[in-house]
C-alpha cells in the first residue's frame, strides 16, 4: 500500500454554457473522491477558454496554449460553442488541435442504460442490459481532415462548388481497429463490429474494410467480428441492440452513431467521452459528448452524469499512469468503479434532471453523488 498519495495535475477547460456547470460538478465529484480514497489527490487549474473570450480577444486558446496542455497530466473539458460564433471555429481552432496535437487518436464513448433511467427501445424495457456498447471512434483524420475548398469566388456564387476531403491512411485506420480489438477482448461479449459505407464510397472505406480484415486475422478465434454499412447499422442498433458489443467507425459515421446509442441509452446528457492517446506520451482528454446546450445553459439543470461517467474514465484512466511504480492504482481503479456506483445509485433512487424524466436540478444530482462518494471507500 501507498503511503503518499499519488498527484494529478487535471487542466480543466469548462468552455460555454452548460459546460462551465458541469465541469464544476465534475471538479466537486472528484474532490470527495479523493478525500473519500486518500491515495491519490487532483490538483486542478481552470483555462477560461470560451466563445466569450474568442468575441473579445479573437481566439480560443492563445499561441501555445494547445502545447501547454502537455504538461499536465489530462485535461477535463465542459463544452465549447455558443450561437453566436460558427460551430466549426471553435471546433477548428481548439477541439481538433488538441485531439491532434496531443495524439487523441482513440475517442472511447460508452453507452449503457443506467438503473432507473428509461431507453426509447422496447427490447430494453425488459432487458436494460440488451444495450451494452463502447463506440470506438477514429479521432485524428477521416471526414474531419479540413481538407478542401470553394470556389469560385463570391462574384459567382450559383455556381459554388465545395469540396470536403476526407483523408485516411493505412497507418490511422490500423491503429484505430487494432485499440478497437483490444477494447473488445476486454469485454465480456468479445464482439467487434465495424462500420463503413464501402458500397458507396470507393476508395478510403475500402481501405477500411481492407485494413480491418488485415488486423482481424491475429484476433481470429478470440474476438467475433463482422462488417456493417452505417445506414444499416441505425436499423440495427434501434431493432437488434443486444447483438452489438464494441463498435469501432470514423470519425463523422462514429461522431452520429454514438449520438444516436446516447439517445437510446435515455438521454445525450448520460454520456461520456474520452479522447485517448493510448501511447500516453501526452495527456488524454474526457468530456461528455453533449454540447453546450444553450437553452438550458444558467438555468441550474443540466444533467451532470455525463460528466461524473467521463470523470470515473479519467480516474480509470490515470490509475494506469507509469509514475513511480505506479502505486496506489488498484485503489483508483476500485474509486473509479464506486464513482460509477454512486452514479447508478442515484439516478436508481430517482435523483435526476428533467432530461431523465425527474425534477432534480444540477446541484441535487451533485449533492446525492458527493454524498455517495462519501461513503464510498
Ligand atoms: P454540439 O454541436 O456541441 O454537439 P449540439 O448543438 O449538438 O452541440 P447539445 O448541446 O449536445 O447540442 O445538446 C442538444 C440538446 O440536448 C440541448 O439543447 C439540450 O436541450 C439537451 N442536452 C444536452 N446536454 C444536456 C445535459 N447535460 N442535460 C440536459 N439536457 C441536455
Ligand atoms: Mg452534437
Amino acid at each position: 500500500m501507498t503511503t503518499t498519495p499519488r498527484k494529478f495535475s487535471i487542466v480543466c477547460i469548462p468552455g460555454d454554457g452548460i459546460g462551465v456547470d458541469i465541469t464544476e460538478a465534475a471538479v466537486q465529484v472528484l474532490g470527495t473522491l479523493s478525500d473519500t480514497f486518500g491515495t491519490f489527490t487532483f490538483q486542478f487549474t481552470t483555462l477560461d477558454w470560451s466563445s466569450k473570450n474568442y468575441r473579445q480577444r479573437g481566439y480560443y486558446a492563445p499561441e501555445g496554449g494547445v502545447e501547454g496542455l502537455k504538461k499536465y497530466d489530462a485535461i477535463y473539458f465542459g463544452a465549447v460553442g455558443w450561437p453566436d460564433v460558427p460551430d466549426h471555429i471553435s471546433l477548428w481552432q481548439m477541439i481538433l488541435p488538441i485531439r491532434t496535437t496531443l495524439n487523441q487518436y482513440a475517442n472511447v464513448r460508452p453507452t449503457r442504460i443506467l438503473p432507473g433511467t428509461v431507453s426509447p427501445l422496447s427490447a430494453c424495457a425488459a432487458d436494460p442490459s440488451a444495450l451494452d456498447w463502447v463506440i470506438v471512434r477514429e479521432n485524428s483524420e477521416g471526414e474531419y481532415s479540413g481538407h478542401g475548398g470553394t470556389t469560385p469566388s463570391s462574384a459567382h456564387a450559383a455556381h459554388t462548388v465545395a469540396t470536403e476531403v476526407s483523408i485516411f491512411t493505412r497507418v490511422g485506420i490500423a491503429r484505430i481497429v487494432r485499440f478497437a480489438f483490444e477494447t473488445a477482448l476486454r469485454r465480456p461479449r468479445r464482439t467487434l463490429t465495424m462500420v463503413t459505407k464501402s458500397n458507396a464510397q470507393r476508395h478510403g472505406m475500402v481501405l477500411w474494410d481492407t485494413v480491418f480484415y488485415e488486423v482481424a486475422r491475429e484476433y481470429d478465434g478470440r474476438v467475433a467480428y463482422d462488417k456493417m454499412l452505417v445506414d444499416a447499422m441505425t436499423v440495427r442498433m434501434v431493432t437488434r441492440p443486444q447483438s452489438l458489443d464494441t463498435i469501432v467507425a470514423t470519425n463523422l459515421h462514429a461522431d452520429i452513431l454514438s449520438d444516436l446509442a446516447a439517445a437510446l441509452s435515455g438521454s445525450i446528457g448520460i454520456a461520456p467521452s474520452s479522447n485517448l492517446d493510448p501511447s500516453r506520451t501526452y495527456p488524454s482528454m474526457f468530456e461528455p459528448i453533449h454540447g453546450s446546450a444553450p437553452d438550458i445553459a444558467g438555468q441550474g439543470i443540466a444533467n451532470p452524469i455525463g460528466a461524473f461517467w467521463s470523470a470515473a474514465e479519467m480516474v480509470r484512466w490515470l490509475a494506469g499512469a507509469s509514475d513511480g511504480e505506479g502505486l496506489g492504482a488498484e485503489s483508483m481503479v476500485h474509486a473509479a468503479d464506486c464513482l460509477m456506483q454512486a452514479i447508478a445509485n442515484v439516478t436508481e433512487q430517482g435523483v435526476k434532471t428533467r432530461d431523465l424524466g425527474g425534477k432534480s436540478g444540477t446541484k441535487e444530482v451533485t449533492d446525492a453523488a458527493k454524498k455517495r462518494n462519501a461513503g464510498a471507500a
